[in-house]
């Protein structure tokens, strides 16, 4: 009986991340909720699992957003846009835009 690798499909899904995140196919959505690459492609899940909304403070000026699922962004919309921080990680947008550019070139698709 053949039994799915769970380490395979781990880095199956890992690897078609990376790839994506290098390819930024979805760079307006990505742009219009001001959040990273790595972000949007590693770290959020695409689909939404469980229903269950949550409610988190932004990380700069506690105002309470409320999210679709468990996955919460660090700082609000309006804080990132203001400061050019990613929405999620909180880090500074264009330094790590430009450490994914190197990281990516690394990369051989
Ligand atoms: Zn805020
Ligand atoms: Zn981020």
């Amino acid at each position: 009986m053949f039994k799915p690798n769970r380490t395979a499909m781990k880095l199956k899904t890992l690897t078609k991340s990376l790839i994506a995140m290098k390819k930024d196919q979805n760079e307006n959505a990505r742009k219009k909720q001001h959040v990273c690459a790595p972000c949007f492609y590693l770290h959020r899940p695409m689909k939404v699992g469980m229903q269950a909304f949550t409610t988190s403070e932004c990380d700069l000026c506690f105002t309470p957003s409320t999210y679709p699922s468990s996955v919460v962004d660090k700082i609000c919309l309006g804080c990132a846009e203001k400061r050019d921080l990613c929405a999620h990680c909180g880090d500074d947008l264009k330094a790590i835009e430009k450490q994914v550019s190197v990281l990516c070139n690394e990369i051989i698709i």
